[in-house]
């Protein structure tokens, strides 16, 4: 008798291996587990055995009836599970879906490709805080309380002596503050004026540009500044110094590119004239030097800024200050 139980057990685990679906599974369950099904009729016949045999048949049957009921649990677990990975669709024969690849903003671009350039020329990278105190934003800069300079830029006041930087011009007194000449440097960051339409952000970006040494003339902030327009737009673009006023400089001057839309011709972007303003420069005022404690008898230098958004926007000929700013991925993906 317990053979056949044994045997009657091999020969259904056996045909459990084979079953497929839950459909199977079903009949397998009634053919050894069902009413008339074939343990049943073993155990059926339990009774019938001599007294000393009842026991120990009777167990190991119930306990092949336990685990045939265990195994057909799983295998229906097992079934339901992958039913479900089919509804997923889950299919390894399609193409992969490419992720999508981020880089750097265009501003963050064009800030590293003029630091680039002037680094290669020897300017040394630095930046300043955004937070300023007055002193270094105007006052150090040649632009006391009652300066009418103060007027051209709308100011973020923190407190009476403490703004958000209108320029990165503070970042020369600091540096020359800190050593004597040489000194080279280019300082790229974020400034702040209460400013906002098509054409103004109340936060841009701006990069500075100081060298200060013995013997420095207007002729080396030029050919300074040539190469670098050279270099950015293009070793064929005209250019144009034309005389201006900054408090902090003296000459000052105004750089223009020939307009890179029109090519000169004229056209909405440059006003018709043919030309774009690009550069703010000149020789540093000898009044910047007396707050740092620079011989003006011994050293000479100069200094320029110009504005990250505007070059951008010549560079990728976008009309509208504020795409830089509104992260729109159709936008940024461009670049
Ligand atoms: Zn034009």
């Amino acid at each position: 008798m317990k053979e056949q139980l044994l045997e009657l057990e091999k020969k259904a685990l056996k045909e459990l291996a084979a079953v497929g679906d839950p459909g199977g599974l079903e009949e397998f369950r009634v053919k050894y587990l069902g009413k008339k099904g074939l343990l049943t009729g073993f155990m059926k016949k339990v009774g019938a055995l001599p007294p000393d045999e009842r026991p120990g048949v009777g167990k190991m049957a119930n306990f092949i009836k336990a685990n045939l009921s265990e195994y057909i649990d799983q295998a229906r677990g097992r079934m339901a599970l992958k039913k479900e990975k089919r509804v997923s669709f889950f299919d390894v024969t399609l193409p992969g879906r490419e992720p999508l690849r981020g880089h750097l903003h265009p501003i963050t671009q064009v800030i590293r490709e003029v630091c680039q350039i002037f680094s290669r020329m020897g300017f040394r990278i630095v930046k300043g805080p955004n937070v300023e105190l007055d002193y270094y934003n105007f006052e150090a800069l040649n632009i006391p309380k009652d300066h009418p300079a103060r007027d051209m830029q709308d100011t973020f006041y923190i407190s009476e002596n403490v703004v958000l930087r209108t320029h990165t011009s503070p970042i020369q007194v600091r540096v020359m503050e800190a050593q004597q000449p040489p000194v080279s440097i280019i300082a790229p960051g974020k400034v702040y004026r209460r400013d906002s339409d098509v054409s103004h952000t109340p936060m841009f970006h701006q990069v500075e540009g100081l060298l200060v040494d013995r013997d420095v003339s207007f002729g080396d902030l030029k050919g300074t500044l040539t190469s670098f327009l050279h270099q950015m737009f293009g070793s064929d673009t005209a250019l144009r110094f034309r005389p201006s006023f900054f408090p902090f400089t003296e000459p000052s001057a105004e750089v223009d590119i020939q307009c890179v839309m029109c090519g000169g011709e004229g056209c909405r972007t440059c006003s018709h004239t043919g030309w774009l303003e690009i550069i703010g420069a000149g020789m540093v005022d000898p009044e910047v030097y007396r707050f740092v404690n620079y011989d003006p008898e011994i050293f000479s230098g100069f200094a320029f800024g110009m504005g990250i958004e505007r070059i951008a926007m010549l560079k990728y000929e976008i009309d509208d200050i504020q795409l830089f700013f509104k992260n729109d991925m159709r936008f940024l993906r461009q670049f």
